[in-house]
């Protein structure tokens, strides 16, 4: 489970295409980022993969099914964005188990399910608090157990980071990247941080302008640019 195949992906906005005809495919299980600067299509392919942007052409499949008509429930998917809201008045328990209380999920499996979000993100000890009472990393790692707890073949991230700062950063791309062997399912990480991608991916896609310059892995990326923005972005000398 979590494999993904763009085919002839394309994005207008009226009469602007900001994403040109795309193909990639993602295999199962594996961590991708992508990396651009900003304005170059990371969280429309993103939100056209998880169905909340309709495609203009082409095809998206999710193990082998197509999706395109699929609404973002159903598509297998959970993604966490850049500003995360959380609701101030319930409980971190609550915060998580949301996705699950709209499902009408039985309590005994929302309880097994909360329980092992917070376990993974080690927040056990928080489970009772609200979110005003969290660090900024709590707090998004709550996020992230909002999206784990519906079990997704394929987790999406947009940017989730970019409001932290720097040594939390760090802190969460370890955790993010831990998280990812526990769960062993595929992921797509968008970010304009070179040092995110070179650190956390197998594989990086790296785009311009709504267009894949590149697709390698962070060596094949350093050692083998396929052109001088590649190499430029991913700060090879060339
Ligand atoms: P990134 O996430 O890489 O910064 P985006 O995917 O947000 O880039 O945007 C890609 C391009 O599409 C930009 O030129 C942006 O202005 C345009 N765009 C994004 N969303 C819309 C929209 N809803 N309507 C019109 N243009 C949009
Ligand atoms: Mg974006």
């Amino acid at each position: 489970m979590g494999q993904l195949r763009l085919s002839g992906v394309t994005k207008s906005f009226g009469t602007a295409q900001v994403i040109q005809p795309t193909d990639l495919e993602i295999e199962d299980g594996e961590f991708v980022v992508f990396v651009g600067p900003s304005g170059c299509g990371k969280s429309t392919m993103l939100r056209m993969i998880a169905g909340l942007e309709e495609i203009t052409s082409g095809t998206v499949e999710i193990d082998g099914k197509v999706v395109n008509d699929l609404a973002p429930v159903k598509r297998g998917i959970s993604m966490v964005f850049q500003s995360y809201a959380l609701y101030p008045h319930m409980s971190v328990y609550e915060n998580i188990a949301f996705p699950l209380r709209v499902a009408k999920t039985p309590q005994a499996k929302v309880d097994e399910l909360v329980g092992r979000a917070a376990k993974v993100l080690k927040l056990e000890n928080r489970l009772q608090h609200r979110p005003g009472a969290l660090s900024g990393g709590q707090r998004q790692r709550v996020a992230i157990g909002r999206a784990i707890v519906r079990e997704p073949s394929v987790f999406l991230f947009d940017e989730p980071l970019s409001n932290l700062d720097a040594a939390l950063r760090a802190e969460m791309r370890v955790e993010l990247s831990r998280l990812h062997s526990q769960l062993g399912n595929s992921m797509i990480y968008v970010t304009h941080d070179q040092v995110e991608a070179m650190t956390m991916a197998d594989k990086i896609v790296v785009l311009r302008d709504g267009l894949i310059e590149q697709v390698g892995s962070p060596l094949e990326l350093y050692h083998r640019p396929a052109n001088r923005f590649v190499a430029g972005f991913i700060g090879t000398p060339n």
